[in-house]
C-alpha cells in the first residue's frame, strides 16, 4: 500500500479532546467510570460519530459496541479494531480512549479516500475495562469471550450494592445482541504504553508481541492486638511485621527475575490501624507478573509456602487467597507483522514490546487473530490525570493502525 494515504492528525486529536470533555476533571483528567451517566454520555458521542460516517452501530447485552462498514465481498469477515471509553475515577485522557477515537479516525479517513476495503471493519467500544466500579476488569471483552459467564457479569455489584445489569439498564445499554465471539478475521488495538520504555528509547511505536503471564492473590495475616507499651518482643504476635517480610520477599521474588520480573503489594490495610495498639491483622494484595508462564508459574509454587514460613516465623497465621491466574497470551504472528511492516513503511522508528497490563486485546486474542500497536506516553504514566501524549504521537499510532487494518482487510482471500 502506498503511504499517501494519510489519516488527519489533527482532526483526530480534535476529537480526542472532544471525548476528554465528557467526564473532565480540574486536574486535566478523566472520570468517566463504567455503566453511569458520563460513560453514557461518550457512548452517544460515540454514537453520533460513527453514524453520521454511515456506519451502522450495534450494541450487545454487555453493552459492547461495534460500528460497522461494510466491504466489498460480503462473505468476508470482518477486521475489528478498537478499545475502550471508560476510565479509572482518576484517569487520563488517552487511556482506552486513543484506541476508539483512532479507530474513528481510521473510519473517517477511508470515507475521504473513497477506499472500500474487501472484508468489512468493524470498530468497538468494549464495556468496563477498567474494572474499577465492579471490580472484574476487562469484564466487557470478557464476557464476549467466554471467560465470564453473562449472568455471572449481570451479578457483579459495585460499593453501593448496583449491579451490572441494573447498571446496563439504567443507562439503557444492555443491548439485543449476545455477548459471545461471532466470527472475526482479526482484532487490532492501539492504546497508550502505560509503561516508560518507548519514550526512554525514543520509539514511536511499540509493536507488541504478547502479553506477559499474571497471579493475584488476596493475603490475610493474623496475630494479636496488644498494647505497645507493655508487650515485650518474645510476646508479640505483629501482623505488620509479618508482612512486612513477605512484602520484602515479593520485592526479593521479583528482582531475582531482573528487568522482565514484577512483583507487587499495593493495597494494604492494618488493622487497629492505632499507634499505640501492636497491630493484631494486615490485609493487602499480592501480585506477579512476567513474560514467561514458568516463570509465574515457578513463583505459584514457592511463593505460598515460603509466605507461610515467614509469618509464622513472626507468630502469626496466614491466609492467602488466589484470585485467578491469566496465562502468557502471545498475539498472532500474522497480524503482528502487519503492525511491524506498517511501522517500517512509515520509518516510525518501531521496537517489539511485550504487554505489561492487561488489555481487551488479551482476551479478544483468545478467539480472534490479535494484535496490538503502542504508542508512548509521558513518563510511562498512566491511571492517573497527568497522563500525557503528543499529538504526533496519536497521529503515528493511527497511521500504523489505518495501515494494518486496511492491508488485513484486503488481503488475499
Ligand atoms: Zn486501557
Amino acid at each position: 500500500m502506498s503511504t499517501n494515504q494519510k489519516i488527519n492528525g489533527p482532526r483526530l486529536w480534535d476529537s480526542l479532546m472532544a471525548m476528554a470533555e465528557i467526564g473532565a476533571t480540574p486536574k486535566g483528567g478523566v472520570k468517566r467510570i463504567t455503566l453511569t451517566e458520563v460513560d453514557k454520555a461518550g457512548r452517544e458521542r460515540f454514537t453520533a460519530w460513527c453514524e453520521a460516517l454511515g456506519l451502522t452501530v450495534r450494541v450487545d447485552a454487555m453493552g459492547n459496541m461495534f460500528a460497522r462498514r461494510e466491504g466489498r465481498d460480503p462473505t468476508r469477515l470482518p477486521v475489528l479494531f478498537g478499545s475502550h471509553l471508560d476510565s479509572q475515577p482518576t484517569g487520563g485522557k488517552f487511556d482506552g480512549a486513543l484506541g476508539v477515537i483512532a479507530g474513528l479516525e481510521v473510519m473517517r479517513s477511508l470515507n475521504d479516500l473513497g477506499i472500500t476495503t474487501e472484508a468489512p471493519l468493524e470498530l468497538v467500544n468494549w464495556t468496563d475495562e477498567e474494572g474499577s466500579r465492579f471490580g472484574h476488569s476487562l469484564m466487557g471483552s470478557g464476557v464476549w469471550a467466554g471467560i465470564f459467564g453473562l449472568d455471572e457479569a449481570y451479578g457483579f455489584t459495585d460499593i453501593e450494592g448496583a449491579t451490572v445489569g441494573d447498571a446496563l439498564d439504567a443507562i439503557g445499554y444492555k443491548g439485543p445482541h449476545p455477548a459471545a465471539p461471532f466470527p472475526a478475521d482479526a482484532y487490532f488495538e492501539l492504546h497508550i504504553e502505560q509503561g516508560p520504555i518507548l519514550e526512554r528509547e525514543g520509539k514511536q511505536i511499540g509493536i507488541v508481541t504478547s502479553a506477559q503471564a499474571q497471579v493475584w492473590y488476596d493475603a490475610v495475616i493474623t496475630g494479636q492486638d496488644s498494647h505497645a507499651g507493655t508487650t515485650p518482643p518474645s510476646a508479640r504476635r505483629d501482623a505488620l511485621v509479618a508482612a512486612s517480610r513477605v512484602i520484602a520477599h515479593v520485592d526479593d521474588l521479583m528482582r531475582a527475575r531482573g528487568e522482565d520480573g514484577r512483583g507487587t503489594v499495593g493495597q494494604l490495610q492494618v488493622l487497629p490501624n492505632s499507634r499505640n495498639v501492636v497491630p493484631g491483622e494486615v490485609r493487602f494484595s499480592v501480585e506477579f507478573r512476567h513474560p514467561e508462564n514458568a516463570q509465574v508459574q515457578g513463583i505459584m509454587q514457592g511463593f505460598p509456602a515460603e509466605a507461610r514460613a515467614l509469618v509464622e516465623k513472626n507468630g502469626c497465621r496466614l491466609d492467602l487467597t488466589e484470585l485467578f491466574y491469566i496465562p502468557a497470551q502471545p498475539f498472532d504472528a500474522e497480524c503482528v507483522d502487519l503492525v511491524r511492516q506498517a511501522a517500517a513503511r512509515l520509518g516510525y522508528p518501531a521496537r517489539e514490546i511485550i504487554s505489561g497490563a492487561g488489555h481487551d486485546a488479551v482476551y479478544v486474542a483468545r478467539r480472534v487473530p490479535t494484535a496490538m500497536i503502542f504508542t508512548p506516553c509521558k513518563d510511562g504514566l498512566s491511571h492517573n490525570e497527568a497522563e500525557s501524549i503528543l499529538p504526533e504521537e496519536a497521529e503515528a499510532g493511527c497511521q500504523v493502525l489505518f495501515e494494518a487494518v486496511v492491508a488485513r482487510a484486503n488481503r488475499a482471500s
